[in-house]
């Protein structure tokens, strides 16, 4: 089956049951989660997030659980250029794959951070992985591809690749690519075979672990980030479709993070736009 799903809220009262119930509700067989809000590292303690209780109605579902992707929050730079907040994102990505391990999940989506010299930042990056495996044997950090806003870092692939040769344990590493995020960067997308030919050459095909599935307001290489809904946006429907029915990735989770309209969320419309149904 074609693994494709969203991004979905994780709220009181029912925390992971209310995510996985939100995903059902789009008809997304996969589904991506924030621990906490992305603007903020203030988290809820885990033994109330219903863990259990998400494993039991996954098995039900027939979803496993490394469907179930986190994405850390934006603002934990392990590349900052100050040791003291450098250390602080840090520790707070240890925390962070804690809860990850202890959710059961397997991938941990990250932006990798920003710094003004690249090589210096992909080296501080990759000390912050492997200070997180010291006491991590379970889950996969996966960089995502970036935008080049500012002094982003992961814009070009050559990045990530710098930062997981840098990885000592290259199990727990992998790459988190957007559609949206690449094109702004300056990739060209139109054919996902040709695109995904040159991420083998730099970084490696076995890394890609997760796709972001989002249109884009912008041209290619606008360097901007701003998602658009499927097929309203520059990359369009077309190209995306492609994207997402290339059988290499079929088995690969697919998450839209699109905006969403007043009335709240359309993924289900954007899922069956991209299924063809
Ligand atoms: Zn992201």
């Amino acid at each position: 089956m074609n693994k494709l799903g969203c991004h979905v809220s994780m709220s009181a009262p029912d925390y992971l049951l209310g995510s996985l119930a939100m995903a059902q509700s789009q008809d997304a067989n996969c589904f991506m989660i924030y621990t906490g809000s992305p603007q903020s590292i203030a988290r809820q303690p885990i033994d109330k997030l219903k863990v259990k209780e998400l494993h039991e109605a996954l098995k039900q579902n027939h979803i496993p659980i490394e469907d179930v992707i986190v994405h850390a929050p934006y603002i934990i730079n392990c590349a900052n250029s100050e040791a003291k907040k450098r250390n602080f994102a840090k520790v707070f990505l240890a925390q962070e794959v804690d809860r990850v391990n202890k959710i059961g999940a397997k991938y941990l989506v990250l932006h990798p951070g920003s710094n003004p010299d690249k090589e210096l930042g992909c080296k501080y990056i990759a000390e912050a992985i492997n200070y997180v495996n010291k006491n991590n044997n379970h889950v996969v950090i996966c960089l995502e591809t970036m935008a080049g806003k500012g002094n982003e870092i992961g814009s070009k692939f050559e990045e990530l690749k710098s930062i997981i040769k840098q990885v000592e344990n290259k199990n727990l590493v992998g790459v988190c690519l957007d559609t949206c995020h690449i094109s702004d960067s300056g990739y060209d997308i139109k054919d996902p075979s040709a695109t995904l030919k040159v991420f083998d050459d730099i970084i490696g095909l076995k890394y890609l672990k997760v796709l972001h599935i989002n249109d884009s307001l912008n041209e290619k290489g606008a360097h901007k980030d701003r998602h658009a809904n499927i097929g309203e946006g520059k990359i369009g429907l077309k190209t995306l479709k492609e994207w997402v029915n290339y059988p290499m990735v079929s088995k690969i989770c697919k998450i839209l993070e699109t905006p969403w309209t007043v009335d709240g969320p359309i993924y289900k419309k954007e899922i069956h736009m991209l299924l063809g149904k």
